[in-house]
């Protein structure tokens, strides 16, 4: 049994938008994780690795300052972050393919904006200050940046700024406070960290493993062949959501009038939360199938 000293651990967000998505990646690349007793790590008991189940703001730290060897955070998280540093102390890995979004600014619908320029002199709310701050000087332009933690969204209602710099997947909450997305800061994903400290050779081998591992899960998620149920008020909203299809096979189902069977080749991955996305968009009955051979 190895010491407890040479386990690996690695930082995951213990629950919010990236923590599910993390553990399905570890298990898919085989680490049988226990649900523990404890709150703060999980054990991995066929390998030496414990799982660090933390906020997603702690992850950089953890992982900079070498308590967790590696870490899966937003680069969202991670450059804002590492703006505050004067050194790097860890490397990007790989994206993961999941948590796709983007820093964005808004402002309220109906506002003239013809460009970076109207931002002038302006208060833009944001948690991301880092990183909306180094856009700006980018841009060559000075405004006044307010820090909140939260709840950014409100804050031209509340008169506390007139832009925001938010993270936007969907656009529906910035929708619902009436800002329209003006500007693109940052696209970011989850990605796969690893710390500049020294790891020592026990540490090493386990982590070499869980490296090859998880490029095998991510290599093998590559071009997939997916097949559907769907009504037919739904099928543009599924092209929409598929990853790299533009033209779906959509064939008549017998007996039932108005829904369809939707097969197409994803050229790029699929993960759960495209599934999610189908499913909620009115697909059923949804599979994934991997391709051996495609001649194009
Ligand atoms: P924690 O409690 O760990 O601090 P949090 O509330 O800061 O959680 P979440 O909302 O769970 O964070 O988001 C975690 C990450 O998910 C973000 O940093 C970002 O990389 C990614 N993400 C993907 N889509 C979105 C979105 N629409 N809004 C916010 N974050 C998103
Ligand atoms: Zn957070």
């Amino acid at each position: 049994m190895p010491s407890n000293g040479a386990r690996l651990h690695i930082a995951i967000q213990k629950s919010g938008r990236l923590s599910r998505y993390s553990r399905e990646l570890l298990r898919e690349a085989g680490l049988r994780i226990q649900s523990g007793k404890n709150d703060l790590t999980a054990r991995v008991d066929n390998f030496p690795i414990d799982l660090m189940l933390v906020r997603d703001d702690d992850i950089p730290t953890f992982v900079a300052d070498g308590v967790c060897e590696f870490g899966i955070v937003g680069r969202n998280v991670l450059e804002e972050f590492a703006l505050g540093r004067k050194e790097e102390r860890f490397d990007v890995i790989a994206p993961l393919g999941f948590g796709h979004c983007a820093l964005k600014l808004a402002a309220p619908r109906g506002a003239d904006y013809d460009g970076a320029q109207c931002l002038a002199g302006q208060r833009i709310a944001t948690s991301y200050p880092r990183l909306l701050g180094a856009w700006l000087e980018r841009q060559g332009i000075e405004a006044r940046v307010v820090r909140m933690s939260g709840a950014v969204e409100l804050a031209p209602r509340l008169g506390i700024a007139g832009f925001v710099c938010d993270l936007v997947s969907t656009g529906s909450t910035l929708e619902a406070n009436n800002l329209a997305p003006v500007e693109t800061v940052l696209e970011s994903e989850a990605v796969l960290v690893r710390t500049r400290m020294p790891i020592d050779e026990a540490k090493q081998r386990a982590a070499d493993n869980l490296l090859k591992r998880i490029d095998g899960v991510l290599a093998t998620q590559g071009s997939k062949y997916i097949m559907m149920n769907a009504p037919e008020d739904a099928l543009a909203e599924i092209t929409a959501i598929l990853p790299g299809v533009e033209a779906p096979s959509v064939i008549p189902l017998a007996g039932r009038p108005g829904h369809f069977a939707l097969h197409a080749v994803c050229q790029e991955t699929v993960f759960w939360e495209t599934l999610h996305d189908l499913k909620q968009a009115g697909a059923s009955a949804i599979l994934v199938l991997p391709i051996e051979k495609m001649m194009q």
